[in-house]
Protein backbone atom coordinates (compact mmCIF):
# COMPACT_ATOMS: atom_id res chain seq x y z
CA UNK A 1 0.00 0.00 0.00
CA UNK A 2 1.24 3.35 -0.90
CA UNK A 3 0.97 6.59 1.89
CA UNK A 4 -2.14 8.29 2.39
CA UNK A 5 -2.70 11.84 1.49
CA UNK A 6 -5.52 12.90 3.22
CA UNK A 7 -3.69 11.22 6.06
CA UNK A 8 -1.90 14.91 6.30
CA UNK A 9 -2.88 18.29 7.47
CA UNK A 10 -2.64 21.65 5.57
CA UNK A 11 0.88 22.55 7.44
CA UNK A 12 1.92 18.87 5.92
CA UNK A 13 0.52 19.46 2.27
CA UNK A 14 2.66 22.61 1.78
CA UNK A 15 5.92 21.58 3.35
CA UNK A 16 5.11 18.44 0.85
CA UNK A 17 4.49 20.47 -1.65
CA UNK A 18 7.87 22.63 -1.12
CA UNK A 19 9.58 19.62 -0.81
CA UNK A 20 8.68 18.47 -4.48
CA UNK A 21 10.10 21.78 -5.72
CA UNK A 22 6.39 23.79 -6.29
CA UNK A 23 4.64 26.65 -4.97
CA UNK A 24 3.10 27.14 -1.92
CA UNK A 25 0.06 27.91 -3.43
CA UNK A 26 0.06 24.60 -5.09
CA UNK A 27 -0.99 23.38 -1.61
CA UNK A 28 -3.96 25.26 -1.33
CA UNK A 29 -4.77 23.59 -4.71
CA UNK A 30 -4.30 20.00 -3.65
CA UNK A 31 -6.16 20.65 0.04
CA UNK A 32 -9.41 22.39 -1.86
CA UNK A 33 -9.36 18.96 -4.63
CA UNK A 34 -8.96 16.45 -1.83
CA UNK A 35 -11.73 18.01 0.17
CA UNK A 36 -14.02 17.90 -2.95
CA UNK A 37 -13.21 14.01 -2.95
CA UNK A 38 -11.33 14.30 -5.88
CA UNK A 39 -8.76 11.27 -6.82
CA UNK A 40 -5.37 13.18 -6.94
CA UNK A 41 -5.43 12.18 -10.52
CA UNK A 42 -8.81 14.01 -10.91
CA UNK A 43 -7.42 17.29 -9.30
CA UNK A 44 -7.80 19.56 -12.73
CA UNK A 45 -5.91 22.59 -11.43
CA UNK A 46 -2.80 20.79 -10.27
CA UNK A 47 0.19 20.61 -13.48
CA UNK A 48 0.42 17.01 -14.45
CA UNK A 49 3.95 16.51 -13.91
CA UNK A 50 3.43 17.28 -9.77
CA UNK A 51 0.21 14.85 -10.05
CA UNK A 52 2.73 12.15 -10.83
CA UNK A 53 5.35 13.25 -8.49
CA UNK A 54 2.41 12.45 -5.64
CA UNK A 55 1.18 9.53 -7.52
CA UNK A 56 4.14 7.74 -7.15
CA UNK A 57 4.16 7.77 -3.88
CA UNK A 58 0.71 8.12 -2.65
CA UNK A 59 -2.79 6.17 -3.01
CA UNK A 60 -5.43 8.12 -5.50
CA UNK A 61 -7.94 7.17 -4.15
CA UNK A 62 -7.42 5.03 -0.80
CA UNK A 63 -11.10 4.91 -0.95
CA UNK A 64 -13.54 3.58 -3.14
CA UNK A 65 -17.62 3.35 -2.81
CA UNK A 66 -17.78 -0.31 -3.96
CA UNK A 67 -21.90 -0.77 -3.39
CA UNK A 68 -24.52 1.89 -2.16
CA UNK A 69 -27.97 0.47 -0.98
CA UNK A 70 -30.99 2.93 -0.22
CA UNK A 71 -33.94 2.00 2.44
CA UNK A 72 -37.42 2.28 2.34
CA UNK A 73 -36.74 5.57 5.00
CA UNK A 74 -33.92 7.23 2.64
CA UNK A 75 -30.97 5.94 4.65
CA UNK A 76 -27.93 5.01 2.34
CA UNK A 77 -25.49 2.40 3.55
CA UNK A 78 -22.30 2.71 1.92
CA UNK A 79 -19.60 -0.05 1.21
CA UNK A 80 -16.46 1.27 0.84
CA UNK A 81 -13.32 -0.78 -0.48
CA UNK A 82 -10.13 0.37 1.00
CA UNK A 83 -6.33 -0.05 -1.31
CA UNK A 84 -5.34 -3.13 0.28
CA UNK A 85 -9.00 -4.86 -0.49
CA UNK A 86 -10.21 -4.66 2.62
CA UNK A 87 -13.60 -3.29 3.14
CA UNK A 88 -15.53 -1.16 5.51
CA UNK A 89 -18.93 0.15 5.84
CA UNK A 90 -21.20 3.40 6.70
CA UNK A 91 -24.03 5.22 6.35
CA UNK A 92 -25.47 8.44 5.43
CA UNK A 93 -28.87 9.66 7.36
CA UNK A 94 -31.40 12.53 5.87
CA UNK A 95 -32.56 14.54 8.50
CA UNK A 96 -34.10 17.80 8.02
CA UNK A 97 -31.19 20.01 8.77
CA UNK A 98 -28.46 17.82 6.50
CA UNK A 99 -27.13 14.56 6.31
CA UNK A 100 -25.09 12.86 9.16
CA UNK A 101 -22.86 10.40 8.17
CA UNK A 102 -21.55 7.35 9.91
CA UNK A 103 -17.84 6.57 9.60
CA UNK A 104 -15.96 3.78 10.75
CA UNK A 105 -12.17 3.58 12.33
CA UNK A 106 -11.74 0.24 12.50
CA UNK A 107 -11.55 -3.05 9.73
CA UNK A 108 -13.57 -4.91 12.68
CA UNK A 109 -12.94 -4.48 16.35
CA UNK A 110 -11.40 -6.36 19.11
CA UNK A 111 -13.52 -4.87 21.74
CA UNK A 112 -15.81 -8.05 21.55
CA UNK A 113 -19.75 -6.88 22.24
CA UNK A 114 -21.84 -9.85 22.43
CA UNK A 115 -24.97 -7.91 20.30
CA UNK A 116 -22.50 -6.24 17.50
CA UNK A 117 -21.68 -8.09 14.20
CA UNK A 118 -18.62 -5.62 13.48
CA UNK A 119 -16.32 -7.70 16.05
CA UNK A 120 -17.06 -11.06 14.70
CA UNK A 121 -14.13 -11.56 12.68
CA UNK A 122 -12.19 -9.81 15.60
CA UNK A 123 -9.74 -7.07 14.18
CA UNK A 124 -8.27 -6.66 11.04
CA UNK A 125 -6.48 -3.45 11.29
CA UNK A 126 -6.80 0.40 11.99
CA UNK A 127 -8.00 2.99 9.50
CA UNK A 128 -5.43 6.00 8.97
CA UNK A 129 -6.78 9.19 9.86
CA UNK A 130 -6.89 9.88 5.91
CA UNK A 131 -9.08 6.58 5.47
CA UNK A 132 -11.54 7.60 8.19
CA UNK A 133 -11.81 11.44 6.45
CA UNK A 134 -12.46 10.04 2.40
CA UNK A 135 -15.44 8.24 4.01
CA UNK A 136 -16.87 11.30 4.24
CA UNK A 137 -15.14 13.48 1.54
CA UNK A 138 -16.39 10.96 -1.13
CA UNK A 139 -19.90 10.57 0.48
CA UNK A 140 -19.97 14.25 0.63
CA UNK A 141 -18.74 14.86 -3.16
CA UNK A 142 -21.71 11.91 -4.39
CA UNK A 143 -24.08 13.85 -2.78
CA UNK A 144 -23.12 17.06 -4.01
CA UNK A 145 -22.59 15.87 -7.47
CA UNK A 146 -26.23 14.72 -7.30
CA UNK A 147 -28.11 17.80 -5.76
CA UNK A 148 -26.56 19.27 -8.92
CA UNK A 149 -27.83 17.48 -11.02
CA UNK A 150 -31.60 17.26 -9.60
CA UNK A 151 -30.92 21.34 -9.17
CA UNK A 152 -29.53 21.42 -13.04
CA UNK A 153 -26.17 23.35 -11.90
CA UNK A 154 -22.64 22.67 -10.62
CA UNK A 155 -21.89 21.78 -7.37
CA UNK A 156 -20.74 25.06 -5.42
CA UNK A 157 -17.41 25.51 -4.59
CA UNK A 158 -17.43 25.27 -1.12
CA UNK A 159 -20.92 23.36 -0.36
CA UNK A 160 -21.21 20.43 2.06
CA UNK A 161 -23.77 17.77 1.77
CA UNK A 162 -22.69 16.17 4.78
CA UNK A 163 -23.62 18.52 7.63
CA UNK A 164 -22.87 16.38 10.68
CA UNK A 165 -20.53 12.92 11.65
CA UNK A 166 -20.56 10.07 13.88
CA UNK A 167 -18.00 7.73 14.52
CA UNK A 168 -20.01 5.06 15.43
CA UNK A 169 -19.40 2.68 12.14
CA UNK A 170 -17.22 -0.48 12.48
CA UNK A 171 -14.37 -0.21 15.26
CA UNK A 172 -13.48 1.33 18.64
CA UNK A 173 -12.85 4.96 17.80
CA UNK A 174 -10.48 5.47 21.18
CA UNK A 175 -9.02 1.65 20.14
CA UNK A 176 -7.11 3.82 17.65
CA UNK A 177 -6.37 6.58 19.55
CA UNK A 178 -3.94 8.76 17.09
CA UNK A 179 -5.50 8.18 14.03
CA UNK A 180 -9.08 8.93 15.35
CA UNK A 181 -7.79 12.49 16.98
CA UNK A 182 -5.27 13.41 13.83
CA UNK A 183 -8.87 12.75 11.88
CA UNK A 184 -10.54 15.29 14.01
CA UNK A 185 -8.35 17.93 13.66
CA UNK A 186 -8.35 17.33 9.95
CA UNK A 187 -11.96 17.30 9.17
CA UNK A 188 -12.51 20.23 11.37
CA UNK A 189 -9.35 22.41 10.19
CA UNK A 190 -10.98 25.57 7.94
CA UNK A 191 -8.31 24.72 5.86
CA UNK A 192 -10.29 21.57 4.81
CA UNK A 193 -13.88 20.88 5.22
CA UNK A 194 -14.02 22.87 8.58
CA UNK A 195 -16.80 20.77 9.87
CA UNK A 196 -17.35 22.01 13.45
CA UNK A 197 -16.57 19.86 16.94
CA UNK A 198 -20.15 20.51 17.96
CA UNK A 199 -21.30 18.49 14.88
CA UNK A 200 -19.33 15.45 15.69
CA UNK A 201 -19.83 12.73 17.80
CA UNK A 202 -17.67 10.10 18.97
CA UNK A 203 -18.87 7.17 20.69
CA UNK A 204 -17.18 4.73 22.60
CA UNK A 205 -17.61 1.61 24.72
CA UNK A 206 -15.94 3.25 27.25
CA UNK A 207 -12.04 3.33 27.81
CA UNK A 208 -12.07 5.74 30.27
CA UNK A 209 -7.91 6.50 30.31
CA UNK A 210 -8.81 7.58 26.67
CA UNK A 211 -11.54 9.00 27.62
CA UNK A 212 -9.24 11.84 29.59
CA UNK A 213 -6.99 11.71 26.90
CA UNK A 214 -9.38 12.84 24.75
CA UNK A 215 -11.09 15.76 26.89
CA UNK A 216 -7.45 17.14 27.07
CA UNK A 217 -6.88 17.38 22.72
CA UNK A 218 -9.24 21.09 22.17
CA UNK A 219 -11.58 19.32 20.12
CA UNK A 220 -14.52 19.45 22.00
CA UNK A 221 -16.85 16.64 20.35
CA UNK A 222 -19.88 15.19 21.49
CA UNK A 223 -18.80 11.96 23.64
CA UNK A 224 -21.21 8.79 23.41
CA UNK A 225 -20.42 6.30 25.94
CA UNK A 226 -22.20 2.37 25.00
CA UNK A 227 -23.58 1.93 28.37
CA UNK A 228 -25.98 -0.79 27.97
CA UNK A 229 -26.28 -1.96 31.49
CA UNK A 230 -26.35 -0.53 35.00
CA UNK A 231 -24.24 -2.65 36.80
CA UNK A 232 -20.64 -4.24 36.09
CA UNK A 233 -21.69 -7.74 36.06
CA UNK A 234 -24.25 -7.37 33.38
CA UNK A 235 -22.28 -5.14 31.46
CA UNK A 236 -19.42 -7.35 31.77
CA UNK A 237 -22.18 -10.33 30.22
CA UNK A 238 -22.41 -8.40 26.68
CA UNK A 239 -19.52 -5.92 27.00
CA UNK A 240 -15.81 -7.51 27.26
CA UNK A 241 -14.54 -4.40 28.10
CA UNK A 242 -16.08 -3.87 31.12
CA UNK A 243 -13.74 -5.87 32.45
CA UNK A 244 -11.18 -3.00 32.25
CA UNK A 245 -13.20 -0.37 33.15
CA UNK A 246 -16.05 -0.07 35.89
CA UNK A 247 -19.29 1.90 35.24
CA UNK A 248 -17.56 4.41 38.38
CA UNK A 249 -14.78 4.85 36.62
CA UNK A 250 -16.59 5.85 33.38
CA UNK A 251 -18.64 8.24 34.95
CA UNK A 252 -16.15 9.83 36.72
CA UNK A 253 -14.33 10.07 32.42
CA UNK A 254 -17.48 11.92 31.98
CA UNK A 255 -17.68 13.92 34.22
CA UNK A 256 -14.08 15.07 33.62
CA UNK A 257 -14.73 15.66 29.76
CA UNK A 258 -17.80 17.64 30.77
CA UNK A 259 -15.59 20.16 33.37
CA UNK A 260 -12.75 20.17 30.70
CA UNK A 261 -14.89 20.75 27.45
CA UNK A 262 -18.04 22.19 28.82
CA UNK A 263 -19.91 20.03 26.82
CA UNK A 264 -23.02 17.32 28.43
CA UNK A 265 -22.27 14.13 27.30
CA UNK A 266 -24.25 10.96 26.14
CA UNK A 267 -25.27 7.36 26.46
CA UNK A 268 -26.21 4.88 24.24
CA UNK A 269 -28.43 2.29 25.67
CA UNK A 270 -29.37 -0.44 23.07
CA UNK A 271 -32.85 -2.52 24.53
CA UNK A 272 -32.29 -5.87 24.66
CA UNK A 273 -34.72 -8.46 25.51
CA UNK A 274 -34.70 -10.28 28.73
CA UNK A 275 -31.50 -8.41 29.79
CA UNK A 276 -31.46 -4.95 30.13
CA UNK A 277 -34.73 -2.90 29.18
CA UNK A 278 -37.44 -3.51 32.57
CA UNK A 279 -38.95 -1.61 35.02
CA UNK A 280 -35.53 -2.29 37.42
CA UNK A 281 -33.10 -1.38 34.73
CA UNK A 282 -34.57 2.10 33.90
CA UNK A 283 -34.38 2.76 37.93
CA UNK A 284 -30.87 1.59 38.37
CA UNK A 285 -29.86 3.81 35.16
CA UNK A 286 -31.99 6.51 37.07
CA UNK A 287 -29.65 6.24 40.16
CA UNK A 288 -26.85 6.20 37.96
CA UNK A 289 -27.24 9.54 35.78
CA UNK A 290 -29.60 11.35 37.40
CA UNK A 291 -28.68 14.70 38.42
CA UNK A 292 -26.01 14.60 35.78
CA UNK A 293 -25.64 16.81 32.56
CA UNK A 294 -26.26 14.06 30.21
CA UNK A 295 -28.39 12.77 27.70
CA UNK A 296 -29.60 9.11 27.38
CA UNK A 297 -30.36 7.58 23.51
CA UNK A 298 -32.30 4.38 23.53
CA UNK A 299 -32.48 2.37 20.35
CA UNK A 300 -33.95 -1.21 20.35
CA UNK A 301 -31.55 -3.85 19.92
CA UNK A 302 -30.80 -4.47 15.80
CA UNK A 303 -31.25 -7.86 15.48
CA UNK A 304 -27.92 -9.63 14.12
CA UNK A 305 -28.23 -13.01 12.18
CA UNK A 306 -25.00 -14.68 14.13
CA UNK A 307 -26.23 -13.26 17.17
CA UNK A 308 -29.11 -14.78 20.03
CA UNK A 309 -30.44 -11.81 21.66
CA UNK A 310 -33.13 -9.67 20.63
CA UNK A 311 -34.75 -6.40 20.82
CA UNK A 312 -37.22 -5.05 23.42
CA UNK A 313 -40.20 -5.29 22.07
CA UNK A 314 -41.69 -1.57 21.13
CA UNK A 315 -44.14 -1.33 23.78
CA UNK A 316 -41.48 -1.96 26.37
CA UNK A 317 -39.07 0.45 24.97
CA UNK A 318 -41.54 3.48 25.35
CA UNK A 319 -42.23 2.63 28.69
CA UNK A 320 -38.83 2.23 29.85
CA UNK A 321 -38.19 5.59 27.83
CA UNK A 322 -41.40 6.95 29.66
CA UNK A 323 -40.30 5.84 33.18
CA UNK A 324 -36.44 7.70 32.32
CA UNK A 325 -37.91 11.19 31.65
CA UNK A 326 -40.55 10.75 35.32
CA UNK A 327 -37.26 10.19 37.02
CA UNK A 328 -36.17 13.24 35.54
CA UNK A 329 -33.72 11.63 32.85
CA UNK A 330 -33.08 13.67 29.48
CA UNK A 331 -33.86 11.01 26.83
CA UNK A 332 -35.16 9.38 23.59
CA UNK A 333 -36.04 6.67 21.76
CA UNK A 334 -33.89 6.71 18.30
CA UNK A 335 -36.02 5.11 15.33
CA UNK A 336 -34.14 2.11 13.91
CA UNK A 337 -33.45 3.54 10.67
CA UNK A 338 -32.16 1.64 7.73
CA UNK A 339 -33.57 -1.66 9.49
CA UNK A 340 -34.13 -2.91 6.21
CA UNK A 341 -30.46 -2.59 4.56
CA UNK A 342 -28.58 -3.84 7.70
CA UNK A 343 -27.93 -0.31 9.24
CA UNK A 344 -26.28 -2.08 12.55
CA UNK A 345 -23.04 -2.04 12.68
CA UNK A 346 -20.67 -4.09 10.36
CA UNK A 347 -23.79 -6.24 9.45
CA UNK A 348 -23.44 -5.17 5.79
CA UNK A 349 -19.41 -5.77 5.93
CA UNK A 350 -20.32 -9.65 7.54
CA UNK A 351 -22.88 -10.22 5.28
CA UNK A 352 -20.98 -9.32 2.28
CA UNK A 353 -18.09 -11.33 3.14
CA UNK A 354 -20.43 -14.25 4.08
CA UNK A 355 -21.34 -14.43 1.08
CA UNK A 356 -18.33 -13.65 -1.16
CA UNK A 357 -17.44 -16.73 1.01
CA UNK A 358 -20.38 -18.67 -0.36
CA UNK A 359 -19.43 -17.40 -3.73
CA UNK A 360 -15.72 -18.33 -3.44
CA UNK A 361 -16.79 -21.53 -2.15
CA UNK A 362 -19.23 -22.01 -5.11
CA UNK A 363 -16.74 -20.97 -7.55
CA UNK A 364 -13.79 -23.64 -6.62
CA UNK A 365 -16.61 -25.82 -6.60
CA UNK A 366 -17.10 -25.72 -10.11
CA UNK A 367 -13.24 -25.53 -10.78
CA UNK A 368 -13.43 -28.91 -8.95
CA UNK A 369 -16.01 -30.15 -11.16
CA UNK A 370 -14.04 -29.34 -14.49
N1 LIG B 1 -17.10 1.13 19.39
C1 LIG B 1 -17.91 2.28 19.58
C2 LIG B 1 -18.60 2.79 18.32
C3 LIG B 1 -19.20 1.80 17.38
S1 LIG B 1 -20.71 1.06 17.78
C4 LIG B 1 -18.92 2.03 20.67
O1 LIG B 1 -18.95 0.93 21.21
O2 LIG B 1 -19.63 2.95 21.03
C5 LIG B 1 -21.93 2.31 17.70
C6 LIG B 1 -23.13 1.96 18.59
O3 LIG B 1 -23.95 0.92 18.03
C7 LIG B 1 -22.72 1.48 19.96
O4 LIG B 1 -23.53 2.09 20.93
C8 LIG B 1 -23.00 0.00 19.87
O5 LIG B 1 -23.13 -0.56 21.12
C9 LIG B 1 -24.25 -0.02 19.02
N2 LIG B 1 -24.58 -1.30 18.42
C10 LIG B 1 -23.77 -2.26 17.96
N3 LIG B 1 -24.46 -3.30 17.48
C11 LIG B 1 -25.76 -3.00 17.64
C12 LIG B 1 -26.98 -3.68 17.34
N4 LIG B 1 -26.97 -4.89 16.81
N5 LIG B 1 -28.14 -3.06 17.64
C13 LIG B 1 -28.14 -1.82 18.19
N6 LIG B 1 -27.04 -1.12 18.48
C14 LIG B 1 -25.86 -1.72 18.23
Amino acid sequence: MKEILQDMSYDELQSLVLSLGEKKFRAAQLSAGLTQGKKISEISTLPGSLKEKLLERFEDAPVQIRERFTSADGTEKFLFSLSDGNLIEGVAMRYKYGVTQCVSTQVGCRMGCSFCASTLGGLVRNLTAGEILSQILTVNALLLAENAKKEGGMPAKNARAVTNIVLMGSGEPLDNYAATVRFLRNVTAPEGAGISARNISLSTCGLADRMYDLAQEGIPVNLTVSLHATDDEERRRIMPVARAWSIEQILKACENYFEKTGRRYYFEYTLIAGENSDDAHADALIGLLKGRPCHVNLIRLNKVSERALSPTEEKAAYRFLARLEKGGISATLRRQMGADIGGACGQLRAGYLSSAAAEKIAESGKNGAK
